[in-house]
């Protein structure tokens, strides 16, 4: 985080030890140098759980112990979970030994608490992954997580007619599933929640031309509701623009919670226990 006289730090909003980033990217190349440094940060803004995707088998088999490992040395962490998938953006490079990998690690690791993040991406259109090929792979791990009883978290762009109809047709209606980066109005969160899944809310919507997106939140249950950087992207103002940081979750909070009309305090314990039941993370009492 560069040029914090211009901005507040994180650490400024004083929450609790009590929030939740629910999907990031620690082991991007622009944060796994300061691996510490970040989860320092996020501590010290009251980020107590980061839920980080696992894409590529070589990414896991690099840096799951690595990860965790710069999080035991510290003296206070945030606790840590992954999820296991293969990105629509991956899949012209996947093959059966990935596959075997993937279905490996997340029947074998206890600390995989849920596939994805896994789904459809349209954006280019004539893209590297052509959607023939995203749709087959789209299935093949609804159906894996449905087999072992996992929960899923979804990646839509620019699909979500197609991935909606997917998801209906290989009966994932009220599936533990978690709709990352929501970007939608009213109407397709009402669509997410009449189908019993949760949403999580990134930097993007508190952007100022998201209006739509902010306004979705008042359809969205509470006890569905959920935070997230995506990190290292898209990071939430006042620091659009910059590297985003688990610790950023925390302007998120603020910017939703004046949205609803609560505390961002209390939105803040909300949002990291409701991502605490839904990946299995639950404080020991
Ligand atoms: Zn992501």
């Amino acid at each position: 985080m560069s040029s914090p006289k211009q901005r507040p730090l994180p650490q400024s909003l004083g929450l609790p030890f009590t929030g939740a980033d629910s999907h990031a990217h620690l082991d991007d190349e622009r944060l796994l140098p300061d691996l510490s440094g970040m989860l320092e940060r996020a501590v010290s803004s009251g980020v107590s759980l980061i839920v980080h995707m696992f894409l590529q088998h070589e990414r896991y088999a690099a840096n799951r112990n690595v990860i965790l490992e710069a999080a035991a040395a510290l003296p206070k962490a945030p606790d840590i979970c992954f999820a296991r998938g293969l990105h629509p953006e991956d899949v012209l490079h996947a093959d059966e030994e990935e596959w075997e990998r993937l279905v490996e690690a997340v029947k074998t690791d206890p600390l995989i608490r849920a596939v994805g993040e896994i789904g459809l991406d349209y954006h280019y259109e004539e893209g590297y992954s052509p959607s023939a090929l995203q749709e087959p792979w789209f299935r093949r791990q609804l159906r894996l997580a449905k087999e072992l009883g996992k929960p899923v978290v979804i990646h839509s762009r620019d699909a979500w007619d197609k991935v909606f109809a997917i998801l209906d047709e290989e009966g994932m209606r009220d599936w533990p599933l978690l709709w990352h980066c929501f970007g939608g109005d009213r109407t397709r969160a009402k669509q997410i929640m009449e189908r019993g899944w949760h949403i999580a809310f990134g930097g993007a919507s508190t952007f100022k031309a998201n209006a739509e997106v902010r306004e979705a939140l008042h359809e969205v249950l509470p006890e569905r509701l959920m935070l997230e950087t995506d990190c290292p992207y898209l990071a939430p103002q006042p620091w659009r623009g910059k590297t985003n940081e688990p610790a950023l979750t925390v302007f998120t909070a603020e910017c939703l919670a004046s949205e609803l009309g609560m505390s961002t305090e209390e939105l803040w314990t909300l949002t990291g226990d409701n991502a605490r039941r839904f990946f299995g993370m639950e404080k020991a009492q």
